[in-house]
């Protein structure tokens, strides 16, 4: 090597990371090269690659439907891009509160500082804590985040209205609701947060044609106020409306 050429270290700054280069100064949340591959221990460590170098870059007020068969990937996809899943290669980068951060490099703690204010996630299932009334339930993240009981209570009544969840229901344990009244109970404690991005699995997948209307509309409030969103809509008239483009898996990557 020329020692004369430049080759001192420079000083890394901590806060930016020096190698990431967003797509567009609007881009929120963007995967770079996710690979998974499930081993399947309880079958001779079987191996079964779903993800191989799938990118994605999101905008500020967009929406992308991850779109393909079922089996193809897309909910590992979701929740790879939640961390819920470890990859085994690649980066997710997400803003937060002005620093961009690789959720796969992250410590817990600051996971949890992501998913809390920057990063919001309906499941498709919601997942029940006996005794504890829908209410609570949905108004639990915006407590998290120190909004007092009270405004908190009237946000979450104002959703539960919105989607049409009958008023005894709200001090009820949804240990007995049914599979849409859940679903409710989750759409309205995840809207109730102003995340910047989002991220939605089937969010619509157990309701009526009135409540599909109505998440609908929340999620083009959403997108309209700036917020990226990623999701996976089994219904097409729900994608074709709220989705501006899509991301298609085909699975059977190796067959
Ligand atoms: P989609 O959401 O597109 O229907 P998934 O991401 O759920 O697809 O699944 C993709 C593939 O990965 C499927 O073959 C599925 O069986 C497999 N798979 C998903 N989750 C796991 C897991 N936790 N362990 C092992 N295999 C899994
Ligand atoms: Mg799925």
């Amino acid at each position: 090597m020329n020692p004369h050429l430049s080759d001192s270290p420079t000083k890394r700054d901590h806060q930016q990371s020096p190698q990431f280069i967003p797509a567009s100064p609007t881009t929120r949340l963007q995967a770079e090269n996710l690979t998974k591959t499930f081993i399947l221990h309880t079958q001779g460590s079987m191996e079964l690659p779903v993800l191989e170098a799938v990118s994605l870059a999101v905008d500020v007020g967009e929406c992308v439907a991850l779109s393909g068969p079922s089996g193809s990937g897309k909910s590992t996809f979701m929740r790879s891009l939640y961390a819920n899943y470890r990859i085994d290669s690649g980066a997710i980068w997400v803003k937060h509160q002005d620093h961009w951060v690789d959720l796969s490099a992250l410590e817990p703690h600051e996971l949890l500082s992501v998913r809390k204010h920057t990063l919001g996630y309906v499941s498709q299932f919601l997942r029940v804590i006996p005794r504890v009334p829908a209410i609570e339930v949905a108004a639990e993240p915006l407590e998290e985040l120190g909004v007092d009981a009270e405004t908190a209570s009237e946000k979450i009544k104002h959703l539960f209205q919105r989607l049409n969840l009958l008023e005894r229901l709200w001090y009820l344990s949804p240990t007995t609701f049914s599979g849409g009244e859940k679903q409710r109970v989750n759409i309205a404690r995840a809207f109730a947060v102003d995340y910047p991005i989002m991220l939605l699995d089937e969010p619509t997948s157990a309701l009526d044609a009135t409540n599909r209307e109505v998440v609908m509309q929340l999620i083009e409030e959403r997108k309209a106020q700036g917020c990226a969103m990623v999701g996976i809509f089994h219904d097409d008239e729900v994608r074709q409306r709220v989705c501006d483009r899509h991301l298609s898996f085909t699975g059977c990557l190796k067959s």
